[in-house]
């Protein structure tokens, strides 16, 4: 028996409740894996609190991501004392996920984790920084160069922000972190961020076209801010949108597309085809300095998470949260 928080729904009432489980009443699949860690994910919060549609089939264990050791194994690639990572493909959304002892996924789905990561760090990096490396990666993919000028990075001081700040500053990028927080500045410069750039700047009515500022850009925020970011973009440069912090919406104009050449180029870490997912971790084993890593992330223990769950959604935690399921 392992224990596993279990989200329910009856009539338009939704429980979630701590539950003991026993390994025959998880879901299909052909590995069952030891969960070490999971995270608490804006995603898990949302399915927690039931504040947002995330869970599409109940009764579910949420958890979007998690590492752990491969128990059990019918599939050819993985075998028992295997180390994984899991990120997405609708885990803790239809299929059920990491918080809980133990999980039964498809092997397909797995990453085998590289050496030099360690369980915990693999959910400090979480979901939100194997993103940050997506959006790197869609950079490079078009040619974006340290020396091309500044990058910018909207919601730098959250998730996928601060990593995606130390991923390009490791590069060799000039990078200028967007915040709303102004008290966050030095924690950003100390990821390497060379210029603070208040979100305000972003907020407003935005021009079609405004003075070429920013050779690329990572953007987690979406709507207007998205808008001034794409209106900033120098000729050729390109933007990684991955989010939607400020909202849905795009509120452009195709000015900065033909006029400019700007490329926006859209990331999606839930359903990203596996040679891709496993150049990510490869490269953020290669390239994140993983002592870093600790000042980014918050422990929670699993006891805790539910409670937790509404704070974050109200912004009451700073940074990314690591839950401890069965710690190495
Ligand atoms: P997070 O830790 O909550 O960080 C979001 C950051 O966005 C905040 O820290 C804040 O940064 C900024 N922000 C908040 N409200 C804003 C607003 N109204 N306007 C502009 N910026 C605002 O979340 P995360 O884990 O980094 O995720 C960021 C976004 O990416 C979310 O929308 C999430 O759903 C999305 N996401 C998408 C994928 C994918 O596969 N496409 C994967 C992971 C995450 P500052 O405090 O620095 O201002």
């Amino acid at each position: 028996m392992f224990d596993a928080i279990l989200i329910d729904k009856t009539d338009d009432a939704q429980t979630v409740t701590t539950s003991q489980l026993a390994p025959e009443q998880l879901p299909e699949g052909d590995v069952l894996v030891e969960v070490a860690y999971s995270t608490l994910n804006y995603k898990d919060a949302l399915a927690i609190t039931g504040k947002g549609p995330v869970v599409r089939k109940f009764p579910m264990v949420p958890g979007i991501d998690f590492s752990g050791i491969v128990r059990d194994s019918s599939h050819e690639d993985f075998k028992p004392g295997d180390r994984v990572v899991l990120n997405g493909w609708g885990v803790g959304e239809t299929h059920w996920g990491g918080l809980a002892g133990m999980a039964r996924v498809k092997g397909d789905w797995l990453v085998p984790l590289p050496d030099g990561i360690s369980m915990r760090q693999a959910m400090e990096i979480g979901t939100a920084g194997y993103t940050a490396m997506l959006c790197v990666m869609a950079l490079d993919r078009c040619g974006v160069k340290p020396g091309d000028g500044p990058v910018a990075v909207t919601g730098a001081a959250g998730g996928v922000g601060s990593v995606a700040t130390t991923l390009l500053a490791g590069r060799g990028f000039e990078v200028a972190a967007v915040t709303g927080r102004a008290s966050e500045a030095e924690f950003l410069r100390g990821l390497g961020a060379s210029e603070i750039v208040d979100r305000e700047e972003l907020s407003g009515k935005h021009r079609p076209l405004a003075k070429e500022r920013f050779a690329a850009g990572i953007d987690v925020a979406g709507s207007g801010v998205l808008a001034n970011l794409l209106s900033m973009i120098r000729y050729g440069g390109r933007v990684a949108a991955c989010g939607l912090a400020a909202g849905m919406d795009l509120p452009a104009t195709v000015m900065p597309f033909i006029l400019r050449g700007v490329t926006l180029a859209g990331v999606d870490s839930v359903m990203c085809p596996m040679e891709r997912r496993l150049e990510a971790w490869r490269l953020l084993a290669q390239e994140l300095d993983l002592d870093k890593l600790g000042a980014l992330s918050v422990e929670v223990p699993f006891s805790e998470v539910i409670d937790t769950a509404p704070r974050f959604l109200e912004g009451q935690v700073r940074g990314r949260i690591v839950v401890p399921v069965a710690p190495d």
